[in-house]
């Protein structure tokens, strides 16, 4: 595994992934999610919460 990855292009800023993660690593701002690699501790959560497949790792 890796840090998450957010594909901005396929992002619609559901807001689903931030409550996934368990570390708070990934915020939307301005409708689309971002990462904080130094946080993300590589779970997988978020890349199987997103509704669109926008996250991968
Ligand atoms: S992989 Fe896990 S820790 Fe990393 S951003 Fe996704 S939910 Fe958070
Ligand atoms: S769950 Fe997917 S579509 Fe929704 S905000 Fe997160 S990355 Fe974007």
């Amino acid at each position: 595994m890796s840090k998450a990855f957010v594909s901005e292009d396929k992002c619609v800023g559901c807001s689903s992934c931030e409550g996934a993660c368990p570390v708070e690593a990934i915020k939307v701002s301005n409708g689309k999610a971002m990462v904080d690699s130094g946080t993300c501790i590589e779970c997988g959560s978020c890349v199987s919460t997103c509704p669109v497949g926008a996250i991968s790792q």
